[in-house]
Order: structure tokens, then sequence, then C-alpha cells
């Protein structure tokens, strides 16, 4: 405890960090082999990539909500390439299965003729919902990328927690909150508006 105490400021410096060691369940100081900098750098490559993927899947749900679906998109991504992209079409489908992610995986999977998508990415402007992130994981995709979370009915930790779900043959990385703000705004304005058209044609009628 002393050493974790006296090191800890280095938790933010470029030489060492802690890291707990779940073999011998002890903290255990590690040299850092990067320079912080570079730490830097990379994390805000990543982030500039996964924005720049989560912009393509807010695209599709601005495409949802022109035709009066709520605004939820999906983009997969392969070897920094684009393979599949879907939108949520529920109503113009009239189908519960046709959510953006599921619309996106087909795609993706006719593009690889496979039905596993062992080396690609999904970029979703909402946490899927049992039936997607069920898809995913039978899809074997090995990592999402979520916009807004969804307290109702996600299932990637807030409800369920199906993409890293233990029994299951397959886990799913997941990493949050990119471009939320955005995403969530994006469908608070959606059912407001959706709100404000039924007022009004209720008091036209
Ligand atoms: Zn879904």
């Amino acid at each position: 405890m002393f050493l974790y105490k006296r090191l800890s400021p280095s938790l933010t410096c470029q030489h060492y960090y802690i890291i707990y060691d779940r073999n011998v369940k002890r903290l255990r100081i590690k040299r850092c082999v990067k320079r912080k900098g570079s730490i830097r750098m990379e994390e805000k490559n990543r982030d500039s990539y996964d924005s720049k993927y989560m912009k393509e899947a807010i695209r599709q749900a601005k495409k949802a909500a022109l035709i009066d679906e709520v605004p939820i998109g999906c983009v997969i991504v392969y070897q920094d390439k684009i393979i599949g992209r879907g939108y949520n079409k529920r109503n113009k489908m009239g189908s519960t299965l046709a959510h953006a992610e599921i619309i996106a995986i087909q795609k993706a999977s006719k593009k690889l003729n496979d039905w596993r998508l062992e080396e690609c990415t999904m970029y979703v402007t909402l946490e899927p919902c049992p039936m997607c992130a069920g898809a995913i994981v039978q899809a074997r995709i090995p990592k999402v990328v979520i916009g807004a979370m969804n307290a109702k009915a996600g299932c990637a930790g807030s409800v369920l927690n199906i993409l890293e779900e233990k029994g299951f043959n397959h886990q799913v990385e997941k990493i949050t909150g990119v471009l939320e703000e955005e995403c969530r705004i994006m469908m608070k304005d959606f059912f407001r508006e959706l709100r404000q058209r039924k007022k009004e044609k209720k008091m036209h009628t």
C-alpha cells in the first residue's frame, strides 16, 4: 500500500504505471515502454479513427430520421473500409428484424461471403438491443464502438451485458461514449419532434 501511495503520482508519468496482477492478487509496478507523448498520440489517433466511423453511423441514422424511423445507424469496418451500412427501417419494412445492426451485418456478410465477421469493428449510434447484441456475438464481431447508451433496452451493459457474457463462447470488446452527445441529442430531438407532431395532429382533429 505504501508503495502504491508513494508511486501513485507516477500513474500519470511516462515511466511507470501500476497494474493489478490477478494471478498473484497484488499490485505490480511496470515500466512503461512508451513515452507519455506517444501514448497520448495513440489515444488521439484512435479517438479520431473511431469518430470518423461514428460520424458515418450518424449519417446513416439521419437517413432513418428522414423516413420517420427512430434514428439509429450502424457501419461495419473491415481493414479500414466500410463493408456494411445500415439504418433502422423497422416501420418501412414492417419487420422486427430490420434494425440498423442486423442490416449492416447482412451487408457485411454478403461482402465478405462469410457469416463470421471476425476482423470487423461495428460502429453503432445506440447501444444494441438484445436481438442485435445476440447477432453481434453470433457473427463473432470482436469489437463494437457505441455512441449513446440505452438505459431501457441496451444489452452492452445497461439492462444486460450480452456482449461481455462470459458464459458464451465469444466476448465482444466494447468502446462506449464515442460522439455520445451527438448521438443522444439526435434521439432526443427525434422524439421531441414526434411528440410535437402528435400534439399538433390532435389539435387539428
Ligand atoms: Zn437491435
